[in-house]
């Protein structure tokens, strides 16, 4: 198998990763991320699961490496399953490096054995507070327990476990130290997440929840003495170690610090649009082109390529003025966090 990249966008930066939303709809209500009335894309807008399969293989024949299933809650989409065995074939083949889900962990308890068996061996676990009344409030509709629940199934199955928590102003400040303790006791890495202004959240302010991650990498090391870590990921995340406790931390500031350099990933919507920056509204409607030719993948694959040629430089998220300037008017769910 020949390794050399083949989707280099204008500045450069070998596109390596996809991130894949396989639907909008989600069983929890995260304040953060969906109003509690959200209105959800008709069936036939979605990619079928034999569309997701033939978009993802086309990016993975194109150099694609590492593959992210995301949401809303991928794990409630019917015949999801079906999906991550069948994609495990490029896995074998040695095409794909690695495939990952980010979950809220509430379908774990069912799922995590059938993720191990098709190749998984990593996951993400959204969970802002270990307070279960906190919890029924970020999240409106989830409970703790089964999440909690979901956590411990994906490590009897031997899945490697990542902790995402959204820093919010207010709700999970007081939880930091117990939250890190947590993880570390279980053998689980930690990455902080910053509130990004995405969508449109009804009455609550942005603002209200921005919580920037300088703040919290502060509070963090009143307790534990943070050892800087050179490692890229070609993502938003920086990384410490904690000498206490070993364990990993991440923080992930797209607000506040400017990863666009070192970019390698885009993002297919779950409607087939392709976003070649999670900050900007340029897409590509691969949707159209994949159903306009259902035998023959070579217009797909030149479309994803032309994609990549629009890949923009960097985004424009600014928090320091109050409109919130270049707030995307899109939902997370619908384009995948
Ligand atoms: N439902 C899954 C979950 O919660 O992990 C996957 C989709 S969710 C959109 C992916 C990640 O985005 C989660 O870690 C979630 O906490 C985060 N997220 C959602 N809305 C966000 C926002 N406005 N700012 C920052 N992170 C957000
Ligand atoms: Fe659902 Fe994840 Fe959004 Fe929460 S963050 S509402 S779990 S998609």
């Amino acid at each position: 198998m020949n390794d050399a990249p083949r989707l280099i966008d204008p500045y450069a930066r070998a596109i390596n990763y996809l991130r894949v939303s396989v639907t909008d709809r989600c069983d929890f209500r995260c304040l953060y991320c969906m109003s509690e009335n959200m209105t959800f894309l008709p069936k036939k807008e979605l990619l079928s699961l034999e569309e997701l399969d033939r978009m993802c293989s086309a990016f993975i024949s194109q150099g694609v490496q590492k593959l992210r299933i995301t949401g809303g809650e991928p794990l409630v989409r019917r015949g999801i399953m079906d999906f991550f065995t069948r994609i495990g074939r490029h896995l074998d083949s040695g095409a794909l490096k690695e495939l990952t889900l980010t979950t809220n962990g509430s379908q774990l308890r069912r799922f995590a054995g059938d993720l191990f068996s098709a190749g998984m061996r990593r996951v993400n676990i959204s969970l802002d507070t270990l307070d279960e009344k906190k919890f029924a409030e970020i999240t409106r509709w989830g409970r703790l327990s089964q999440v909690i629940d979901g956590i411990d199934a994906a490590q009897e199955a031997g899945l490697r476990v990542k902790i995402n928590v959204v820093a919010v102003k207010g709700t999970n400040e007081d939880e930091l130290e117990t939250l890190v303790n947590w993880c570390a006791e279980r053998d689980m890495d930690l990455t902080f997440i910053e509130v990004m202004p995405m969508g449109d959240m009804g009455d609550l302010s942005r603002n209200d929840q921005y919580w920037a991650l300088k703040d919290l990498r502060a509070r963090l090391a009143e307790s534990f003495t943070l050892i800087d870590l050179a490692e890229n990921t070609g993502g938003p995340a920086r990384y410490v170690r904690l000498e206490e406790t070993g364990q990993k931390v991440g923080f992930i500031t797209p607000l506040s610090h400017n990863f666009c350099e070192s970019c390698n990933r885009v993002r297919l919507t779950c409607t087939g649009q392709l976003y070649q920056c999670l900050g900007q509204e340029d897409e590509a409607d691969l949707r159209k082109v994949l159903r306009d030719h259902p035998d023959d993948d070579a217009p797909l694959v030149a479309a994803i390529h032309a994609a990549i040629a629009r890949k923009p430089k960097g985004h424009d998220f600014d928090y320091s003025r109050q409109d919130v300037s270049g707030a995307m008017g899109r939902h997370m769910s619908h384009t995948g966090g």
